[in-house]
Formats: C-alpha cells, sequence, structure tokens
C-alpha cells in the first residue's frame, strides 16, 4: 500500500501530470480532483470525489479508506474530512500552471470536455500497481478529470472497479482515459472477471475490454496492471502512454509510445 502511495503521491506534486498540483482546469476555471486506493489482500479501499485543494488527493483516498466505515467521500465533505485529519490544503495559486489554463481557454467556450492524452503533450493521469514481497497487491490512481468538465463531473479515478482495482487472487489495475466509457465498461473489474471466471492471462483480459470493447466503443485509454505472480501489463488503445515498471531486479522499463 505504501510503494503506490508514495510513487502516486510524487507524480501529484510533479506539475507535468494531470492529478495534484497540475491538475486540468474545470469550466469555472477550478480544480476538482479525483483519487482511489485499493489493497488487494483485503479489498479494503478508499476514494475521493470532486476534491479542490488537497494537495495529495490519493493520501485523502487511503485515509478514507482506514480512518473511515466508508469507501468514498466526495465534495465539500471530503474537504472537511481532510481538515480533520490535519492533511496539507493547498491555496489556489499552487495549482495554476498556465499550460494547463491555456487548454482551458482553447476550448471553454464550446461543450467540449478534453482527455488530456488528445493533446501533443501526453500528460495525463496518474496512477500506480504494485506486489509486495508477500505477494500482496495494491492500485492507486489519482486525476484531474478532463478540462472544461462542469457540473460535478465526475470520471472512473474514484470508482472502484472502474478506474481501480486490487484483489490478491487476481490483478491490481489502474486506469487513464476518457471516464465515462471506463465507467460503462467496468475496466478493471472487468478485467478482474475475465481472469477469475474465464481463467484468462492478464494480457488477453486487458487486451479484450481495451480493444474488443473500449475501441469499439471509441473510449480511449490505457491501464497499467500486475497480476499474482508479478506479470506487469501495460496496454493502451491511445497513441501513447506515459508508463514505466521496476522488477524484482531493480531494472527499470520506461517508454511513451508503442514499443
Ligand atoms: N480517467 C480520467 C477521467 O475521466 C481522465 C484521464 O485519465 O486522463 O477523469
Amino acid at each position: 500500500m505504501d510503494a503506490v502511495e508514495v510513487a502516486v503521491k510524487t507524480l501529484e506534486d510533479n506539475p507535468l501530470f494531470n492529478a495534484g498540483k497540475g491538475s486540468v482546469f474545470t469550466h469555472e476555471g477550478n480544480h476538482e480532483m479525483d483519487a482511489s486506493i485499493m489493497c488487494g489482500e483485503t479489498k479494503m479501499a478508499g476514494a475521493v470525489a470532486g476534491v479542490s485543494g488537497i494537495k495529495n488527493p490519493v493520501q485523502l483516498a487511503r485515509l478514507v479508506m482506514e480512518k473511515t466505515e466508508h469507501v468514498m467521500l466526495s465534495g465539500t465533505g471530503a474537504i472537511a474530512f481532510a481538515k480533520k485529519q490535519g492533511i496539507a490544503i493547498e491555496a489556489d495559486e499552487y495549482f495554476f500552471d498556465e499550460f494547463r489554463y491555456n487548454q482551458l481557454l482553447s476550448i471553454r467556450d464550446s461543450e467540449k470536455v478534453q482527455l488530456d492524452h488528445a493533446q501533443t503533450k501526453k500528460m495525463g493521469t496518474v496512477g500506480a500497481v504494485a506486489m509486495d514481497m508477500h505477494g500482496n497487491l495494491a492500485a492507486a490512481t489519482s486525476t484531474g478529470g478532463m478540462t472544461n468538465k462542469r457540473y460535478g463531473r465526475i470520471g472512473d479515478t474514484p470508482i472502484i472497479g472502474a478506474g481501480t482495482w486490487a484483489d490478491n487472487q487476481t490483478c491490481a489495475i489502474s486506469c487513464t482515459g476518457h471516464g465515462e466509457y471506463f465507467i460503462r465498461e467496468v475496466v478493471a473489474h472487468h478485467i478482474h472477471c475475465l481472469m477469475l471466471y474465464k481463467n484468462m492471462s492478464l494480457a488477453d483480459a486487458c487486451h479484450e475490454v481495451l480493444f474488443n470493447k473500449l475501441s469499439k466503443d471509441k473510449g480511449e485509454g490505457g491501464l497499467i496492471a500486475v497480476d499474482a505472480q508479478g506479470i506487469v501489463v501495460l496496454d493502451f488503445n491511445s497513441d501513447g502512454m506515459y508508463r514505466a515498471f521496476i522488477t524484482d531486479k531493480q531494472e527499470i522499463v520506461c517508454s511513451i509510445y508503442g514499443d
């Protein structure tokens, strides 16, 4: 659990990614962030949706998991809980980024809601999956969502089973992409079910959902996953996805576009 939380927290602090500090702008010019985390050993999960001012939404998601009886908290209630837990809150200026603001200005007068992947710079939602030395799996995901979103729109990221999933029996998964499609296909849990009930490998199950379900619906995105044997799958139907993994032998593999 610590590994996925720390990895996602680090990426949330980096303005290059669409999460935490680098979150995209809503139509109103704010930042409303979503995050979730799940433990594959206990099946405990925590999530926050539509939170503003929280420096590290993934940390808040973990506190929801560990300190409440709930799975998901949203909006002002989640922020009140964050304050009670004493985690870092930042002013609007912390989240301001000119590149992000220009992304909003370019579509603000339209009805368009833009996926970060659609941009030339393939920054995006952040996520991490991990297996520890005991074979326990965990997953976490964090995002600012989609540029120009409004009406309190929430994507797949904080929805356990859609954007994030972990179960020691099968796999841990963290997704990125056009959230509405990922919610409708319940992508992460869908992959888990193909493995559990149809004995599919992680790679085949990911391929089935990404290319035979999502692509057919024109849902763009990808995912990072690790199975119960420690096999890693990083797959996507978009042009590219920033991704990396480290093996138990400390080898680091890093890529952006298709191999
Ligand atoms: N899945 C996120 C959402 O729909 C966006 C992304 O992954 O870039 O909110």
